[in-house]
């Protein structure tokens, strides 16, 4: 071998996902250039502090002898806080448990009334003083309710639908205790009802069936009882275990009744404690940009208490709590359980389901921040760079160029964004196109966006967001394409049709020949005719054509209407030999022009 790669006999080594081989030298005590030199002899080109895929690094463990394995980005993030002395996990004691409210999700199908119903359940509990002041969207909501003679708390995720549901526990972030699924009852179940079902199952989080729409005359909440059995959800009326609760969002009947059923759920299948006391953790919900205040942020407290002056850390970013705001936007001084909050005085804004958590100081929050934020940028290299072996290439090139959409997403608020790309990357089309999201942000289209999908091929989607500055000029100069949207499922259906329009025939243009004008002959039938020699390939009659002068395009679009070799007519000519062309229609043809013959030829598909 002669590489000097020390060879291991099984040792363990752990290597975080998206490591380089600098990484991988450090831990068996190698010299980077060393491994460099083994994946070349394993047919794999990376340079020493390129970030390598999963298969890279167990590849090279395997052929060293050492037993790679590849650390999870949640192991690995324990591993981080560690090093902090923060450990997520600890015991919490059982006397420092107390009772929490119930988190809530809506889902349901399309026009089933999900807005309706948080909006209902909303203004249901403005309590008097509040009636004029209008209940602000941050993300989250908490409402109280009498039940058994106390006031209890429901806190309700205030964006319906499942994708931002999937999104959050896509990340290991289960933010959710208990799914209110709204079904109207003048449309039964549909799709996004089974759909919404089948992750709040997924999730193991029970259900409580809102049966909307009960106040109009087509209304069949029976039958909504009954569809459901066939999913596993059975009414208690029927000898289940799930409540049905009958509504209107609309004309505001029963929703205390909802409410009702969703704390009889809570009490009877879920542990709802957590500690009110020490330092907090949560998930952040969603986030956006202020033009005033900068990064803001919802997040749900899960456990402790989050205070205005916390040094916070949200996934990659990092701040003081320089206040918070409830969902009147009154400023509250400190959340405990279940309690969402607008945090002012983050640097960045964190992403929908990023977990939150406080540090000592704000030295050890931002040190938190900015491993993590290092980390994801590597994991996120190792995922869009794939393995470039010499194998791979040759496939590449031998089956022709692969197809691939590449997309920027740029949106308003973090949980958006993530719905988005959350759709768009389980859109199947076929193996041979595939999509690539290399950016997602919240916030206007910069810059900074424009010049990325200018270096790599990239459509810039934007969620109800717009270009900034001098992007939009900037897009038309580096002819980026940008897409606005303002409803996810239009994003989502372009994007497919884009897909799969790609999988459509697609023609290329093959040069077949040229021959340069020697001189020019008028006549009375055919008009002009060029006196050709061959300078290249062929020539073909009825092949189409251009005319060149000078190198520049004079003439397109044209057509070899008619081809002879001295008086006879004929299908080619070939280089080297003298012909008459003539271009039908068109005459302006001088000596010394070149005619440039080509076809549309269908590209082979990889
Ligand atoms: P979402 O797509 O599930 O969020 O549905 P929306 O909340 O936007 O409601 C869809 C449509 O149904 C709207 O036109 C609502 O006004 C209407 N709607 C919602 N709840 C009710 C209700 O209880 N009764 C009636 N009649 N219409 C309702």
């Amino acid at each position: 071998m002669g590489s000097g790669a020390p060879r291991g006999q099984g040792q363990v080594i752990r290597l975080p996902r998206g490591a380089s081989l600098s990484d991988f030298a450090d831990r068996i005590d190698a010299n980077p250039g060393s491994l460099v030199q083994e994946m070349f002899n394993l047919g794999d080109m990376v340079t020493a502090t390129q970030s390598c895929s999963d298969e890279t690094l167990l590849l090279l463990g395997e052929h060293l002898g050492f037993d790679v394995q590849i650390v999870s980005p949640e192991d690995e993030d324990r591993e981080l806080l560690k090093r902090f002395d923060i450990d997520l996990d600890a015991e919490i004691d059982e006397e420092r448990l107390v009772a929490r409210p119930p988190v809530v999700t809506v889902m349901g199908h399309v026009d089933h009334g999900k807005t309706k119903l948080l909006d209902a359940i909303r203004s249901a509990n403005v309590v008097a003083g509040e009636a004029g002041g209008i209940t602000q969207h941050i993300g989250a909501y908490q409402v109280h309710v009498e039940h058994d003679g106390n006031d209890r708390a429901i806190t309700f995720i205030d964006t319906p639908g499942h994708e931002a549901f999937t999104a959050m526990r896509a990340r290991g972030a289960q933010a959710t205790d208990i799914v209110v699924l709204v079904v109207a009852a003048d449309d039964g179940v549909m799709p996004q009802t089974i759909e919404a079902l089948n992750h709040a199952q997924a999730a193991e989080v029970p259900i409580v069936v809102a049966v909307n729409k009960i106040d109009k005359p087509d209304a069949n909440p029976d039958k909504v009882r009954q569809q459901l059995t066939e999913y596993g959800l059975v009414a208690e009326e029927y000898g289940g275990d799930t409540m049905f609760v009958n509504i209107s969002a609309k004309s505001r009947i029963n929703i205390d009744g909802l409410l009702e059923a969703v704390l009889l759920t809570a009490d009877a299948s879920l542990d709802l404690r957590a500690p009110a006391d020490g330092a907090p953790q949560g998930i952040a919900i969603e986030g956006h940009l202020d033009r005033g205040r900068g990064p803001v942020a919802t997040v749900l407290v899960q456990k402790g208490t989050l205070n205005v002056g916390d040094a916070i850390v949200a996934g990659g970013a990092y701040g003081r709590v320089r206040a918070m705001l409830d969902e009147h936007h009154k400023p509250v001084a400190s959340a405990g359980p279940a309690r969402p909050v607008l945090v002012l005085g983050l640097t960045a804004v964190p992403g929908a389901g990023d977990t939150f958590l406080v540090a000592d100081d704000d030295r050890t929050a931002r040190q938190i921040a900015e491993q993590r934020q290092a980390r994801r940028r590597a994991a996120q290299m190792a995922n869009s760079r794939g393995r470039a072996t010499l194998e791979t290439l040759m496939e590449q090139i031998k089956e022709g160029e692969k197809t691939s959409l590449t997309l920027i997403l740029k949106g308003d608020v973090s949980g958006s964004v993530e719905a988005l790309e959350d759709a768009l990357v389980k859109i199947e089309v076929s193996d041979e196109v595939q999509l690539k999201i290399i950016h997602r942000g919240v916030g206007a289209i910069t810059e900074s966006d424009i010049m990325l999908a200018s270096a790599s091929d990239a459509v810039v989607i934007g969620f109800n967001v717009r270009t900034e500055g001098k992007s939009r000029e900037l897009a038309e100069r580096e002819g980026v394409e940008i897409r606005y949207y303002t409803v996810i499922y239009q994003a989502i259906e372009e994007i497919e049709a884009a897909l799969k329009g790609m999988l459509k025939p697609e023609f290329e243009e093959v040069e077949l020949g040229t021959a340069e004008v020697r001189e020019v002959f008028k006549s009375s039938r055919f008009g002009s005719i060029a006196g050709s020699l061959v300078r290249s390939g062929l020539i073909r009659r009825n092949g189409k054509a251009r005319l060149i002068r000078d190198g520049a395009v004079v003439a397109d679009n044209l057509t070899v209407v008619g081809l002879r070799r001295f008086t006879d007519d004929a299908t080619e000519v070939r280089e080297g030999f003298e012909c008459g062309i003539n271009l039908g229609n068109y005459n302006d043809i001088n000596v010394g022009d070149v005619i440039e013959t080509f076809e549309m030829r269908e590209k082979p598909r990889s």
